[in-house]
């Protein structure tokens, strides 16, 4: 008698699927491929020293409070000092609405957890985050896509979700160097999209893991300083410190602040408070003043590198602009390159990237990719980029453009 399993997975679990850039990022890792695929900080940026020093300190100083459970909410001093950022940055903040979290990915999950019914709507830029999409997912919303320009989310389009997907919970926004496309709101667009949403009574999720990536000027404030008690607000250490300390935060309006710490108590207890302990030690006097800068030039220099190889090399009918801060570009190939069908080609040539596909809850544009700039040196980009654009003008002259679906 054939063996029958004696496991039933759960409907949620059929709502998962492997992450199709962590499978592009096994194909990367082939030798001698250069990688523009994967959203990787610099690991030239992590501040290992300072790491070292001030593990040492915690363990010297409060060793048995650092290595024993703690608080859900989060480390007190830590809560602090991120109330204290976002209130330089204009937002109304207070330190018992912080809830760090285990990564802003974490965060992610544990607001879909609270605010999310199975066949509930919530609202997605097109395209988003891949990461919000599968922390999404799981619990079964149906995603509107909501239309938008090089500026962000279309305040008409918001405007009519009441209409096209009434009850909708959320509207999920990354206004800073948006992953994938890198883009910026200006500050009338941010007006306009809080004034759209408040006048559709739909709350925003801020994601910014970005924002201190500027190169030429900082952005304007953010939703959350302009709509505090709509809008949820997500910030992350991964991006100016180093991702696998799994540091980020949710601030939330005090209403839903209860729900989050249950939904967090229930996840994972608390974060690991060495880390957090050790992390406050690194920022407390001010580093990332010194440090940040460091990570925007030489991010500049890599963003201006790529700007000037797409220049050079990829086909005409090519369409992409500079980002001014973060890590992407955001590539539109000309008509006849599918971006998903090309990559096994790319790949063979020594070169990958994230095709845009993914990005899209709905109605996908096969001609998108997302570049990283941040991982190769400007030297190794120019010679990504070249192959690259040898690949698609090989493809654009071959006459099986038409098999690419
Ligand atoms: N949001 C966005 C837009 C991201 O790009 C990322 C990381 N790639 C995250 C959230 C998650 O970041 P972390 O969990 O490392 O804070």
């Amino acid at each position: 008698m054939p063996m029958t399993t004696p496991w039933t997975l759960a409907q949620r679990a059929a709502r998962m699927n492997p992450s199709i850039i962590r499978e592009i990022l096994k194909l990367t890792e082939l030798p001698g491929v250069l990688s523009m695929a994967g959203g990787l900080p610099s690991p030239d940026t992590f501040p290992i020293e300072e790491m070292r020093e001030a593990c040492a300190r915690v363990l010297a100083d409060s060793p048995r409070e650092a290595l024993q459970y703690a608080a859900s909410e989060g480390y007190g001093p830590l809560r602090e000092w991120v109330a204290g950022q976002l209130q330089k940055q204009g937002q109304k903040v207070s330190p018992a609405q912080v809830l760090i979290t285990t990564g802003s990915q974490q965060g992610l999950d544990l607001i879909a957890k609270i605010l999310v019914d199975s066949g509930a709507p919530v609202a997605v830029e097109a395209p988003t985050y891949l990461g919000a999409l599968q922390a999404f997912a799981p619990f079964e919303p149906i995603f509107t896509s909501v239309a938008g320009d090089a500026d962000g989310p279309l305040p008409e389009a918001i405007a009519r979700l009441p209409h096209d997907a009434p009850g909708t919970r959320f509207m999920y926004v990354l206004p800073n160097f948006q992953n994938p496309t890198g883009r910026v709101m200006p500050e009338a667009r941010r007006e306009a999209v809080v004034r759209a949403a408040q006048a559709a009574h739909l709350p925003l999720v801020e994601d910014n893991p970005y924002g201190d990536l500027w190169f030429d000027a900082p952005p304007p404030a953010p939703l959350a300083a302009r709509w505090p008690e709509g809008t949820i607000y997500l910030g992350s250490f991964s991006k100016v410190l180093a991702p696998g300390l799994r540091l980020g935060y949710v601030v939330a309006p005090p209403e839903l602040c209860p729900k989050l710490l249950q939904a967090k108590q229930a996840a994972d207890l608390h974060t690991p408070g060495f880390n957090q302990r050790v992390v406050f030690e690194v920022i407390r006097n001010g580093f990332l003043d010194e440090h940040v800068p460091r990570i925007r030039a030489r991010y500049k220099a890599q963003r201006d590198a790529m700007a000037t190889a797409l220049q050079a090399h990829l086909p005409a009918g090519s369409e992409w602009s500079a980002p001014q801060g973060g890590m992407f570009f955001w590539i539109r190939l000309p008509a006849g390159c599918h971006a998903m069908a090309l990559l096994p080609k790319a790949v063979e040539a020594g070169v990958a990237y994230v095709p845009g596909e993914p990005f899209y809850a709905q109605n996908p544009d096969t001609r998108t990719m997302r570049l990283s700039f941040v991982t190769l040196t400007p030297e190794e980009i120019n010679r990504a980029v070249a192959t690259l654009g040898r690949v698609l003008r090989e493809h654009l002259a071959s006459d099986n453009q038409q098999e690419t679906p």
